[in-house]
């Protein structure tokens, strides 16, 4: 008998942490504090986990749902290291080559090779002097990665004092926080195709070439110098590989469980409501959309942030995909193509400045069955569309038709094939999908813009300011859209309830 109880009181108690949604940052904070002793416990509203990543499989096809850029792989690798583990106990990784492919007009067509000196040869040979311009360009890129790599992406954003110290003041100019994207552009190159093929990565994950600093060019670094990856078998194998590792490490998944309110006393909460079943908790980390926990979930006297903040925010743009199963194989295109026949700059204006549908868009094709046959049935292609569009206006099924048509129209003149015959699949997606699927503020796609007055310690802040135990990650937060960030995301969050917990740092 006095044994039994000895024993009990020396197991030390699990702190639960019921975390909020299992896209990346959910799972990826999940395993960081399992592996620190928590109880964990995700919440996820779908079926399936990986959010804006989930896969989904039909008549043969399988498509990834969002994400298709495998970029910045030294994120992943420095993530699975926590755990003692390597991306290959999960996934297989393949280097595209060429990485994609711009069609500027019909038969004016450029291939991104991956190796690094031929595309040097491809801009010295579209601008004299580019070649070098390219190499000094990716050299400043290089440094921003590095240093924003080891000195603030890894930071909670809590305070501008996490960024003053002396290395980090010194490389401030050298960063180019205060210098647009756009002018660190035009100091480099003359040519606007140039222009274009450096300026896509900032444009499709949330901002414009205006209104983007300068620093964000380390996206290119990350792009042409690290190279673009595919995870064979797709995106979502990192989400199952993510899963497993969770699971392994005693992470518990609850499916079909949209959180639908919380109890408190005083300033915490104490359990949290899903799908009518209550949950106590000392912690919660929400890793759904910010602006909808806080303004739906939150009652108003626990909000950190107003309804006025949340509609001045930037929010990066939401897209209009079709995911189509051809019944023959395509030429022309590559697993990544991007169709920039038509002005980018007005096509920005439309997501930023003039919010509407784009008059003349540009469009990204991803096919992944150009480099994976277990995605689409022999001899055919399952291939993902996607206009970058402005959140919050109107969508209709009208209007997706519009666009759909107006696809089918450039595919023929650019790539010289009619598919409207072979198309044995068709499903399309757009704000009233991300909107029910996720909660997504105005049907956003990837979070908030980068713009400088939305980077680092001036985000949505990890923690509530009202309620001392709910914490915040994902892309809406620190350190921003995109696979990778939501994976640091959720390692920076999972760290901060850790540190409150006295348990490290
Ligand atoms: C079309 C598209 C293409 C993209 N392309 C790329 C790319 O090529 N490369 C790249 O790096 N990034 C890309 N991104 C961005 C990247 O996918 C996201 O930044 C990242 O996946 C966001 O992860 P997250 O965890 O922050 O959010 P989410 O993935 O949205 O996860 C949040 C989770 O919370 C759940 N949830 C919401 N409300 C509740 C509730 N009440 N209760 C319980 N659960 C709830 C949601 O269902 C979801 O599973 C793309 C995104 C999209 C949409």
């Amino acid at each position: 008998m006095f044994g039994v109880v000895f024993i009990i009181t020396l197991v030390p108690k699990m702190k639960k942490v019921i975390v909020i949604g299992a896209g990346f940052s959910g799972l990826a904070s999940a395993s960081v504090l399992a592996q620190a002793g928590f109880d964990v416990t995700v919440l996820e509203k779908n079926s399936s986990p990986g959010g804006r990543a989930r896969k989904f499989a039909e008549n043969g096809f399988t498509f990834d749902m969002g994400p298709s850029w495998y970029w910045m792989p030294d994120v992943f690798d420095k993530f699975f290291a926590l755990f003692k583990k390597i991306t290959t106990d999960y996934y297989e990784l393949y280097r595209l080559d060429p990485s994609y492919r711009f069609y500027f007009g019909k038969d004016e067509i450029v291939d991104m090779p991956a190796t690094f000196n031929e595309i040097v040869e491809i801009f010295e040979k579209a601008e004299k002097g580019a070649g070098a311009e390219l190499i000094s360009f990716l050299k400043e890129a290089e440094y921003k990665y590095k240093v924003s790599m080891s000195k603030f992406v890894y930071k909670p954003g809590i305070s501008v004092f996490e960024f003053a110290h002396p290395e980090m003041l010194a490389s401030v100019f050298k960063l180019h926080m205060f210098r647009s994207f756009d002018s660190h552009l035009k100091a480099h190159f003359k040519s606007a195709r140039l222009r274009q093929m450096l300026e896509f990565p900032i444009l499709f994950l949330g901002g414009t070439a205006k209104s983007t600093p300068a620093l964000y060019s380390l996206m290119n670094y990350g792009d042409i110098k690290l190279g673009t990856w595919y995870p064979v078998g797709g995106m979502y194998k990192v989400v199952e590989g993510m899963v497993e590792l969770a699971t392994s490490l005693g992470v518990k998944f609850v499916y079909n469980s949209p959180v639908e309110s919380f109890e408190f006393k005083n300033d915490k909460i104490t359990a949290v409501i899903a799908a009518g079943k209550r949950y106590d908790t000392p912690y919660v980390l929400a890793s759904a959309d910010y602006q909808y926990v806080e303004q739906t979930l939150l009652p108003d006297e626990y909000r950190t942030y107003t309804e006025k903040y949340w509609n001045s925010r930037v929010l990066s743009p939401s897209s209009l995909i079709f995911f189509l199963g051809i019944d023959k194989k395509l030429d022309g295109i590559e697993h990544h193509t991007l169709f920039f026949d038509q002005d980018l700059a007005k096509h920005a204006d439309s997501i930023y400045e003039t919010p509407g549908w784009p008059a003349n868009p540009s469009i990204y094709f991803s096919c992944t069955s150009k480099t994976d046959s277990t995605v689409a049935p022999e001899g055919m292609e399952n291939l993902f569309v996607l206009i970058p569009v402005a959140p919050g206006i109107e969508d209709t099924e009208e209007i997706r038709e519009k666009y759909f048509q107006i696809i089918l129209q450039r595919f023929k003149l650019l790539t010289g094939q009619d598919i409207s015959e072979n198309i044995v699949f068709k499903r399309s997606y757009a704000h009233a999908d991300f909107e029910s699927d996720y909660h997504a503020f105005k049907g956003n796609a990837y979070g908030l813009a980068n713009t400088l007055l939305q980077t680092a310690f001036l985000k949505p802040k990890m923690r509530s300011k009202k309620v001392s135990n709910l914490f915040y990650t994902g892309q809406l937060t620190v350190p921003g859209p995109g696979v990778p960030p939501a994976l640091i995301s959720g390692e920076i969050a999972a760290n901060l309830i850790i540190k409150n917990e006295g348990i490290r740092g």
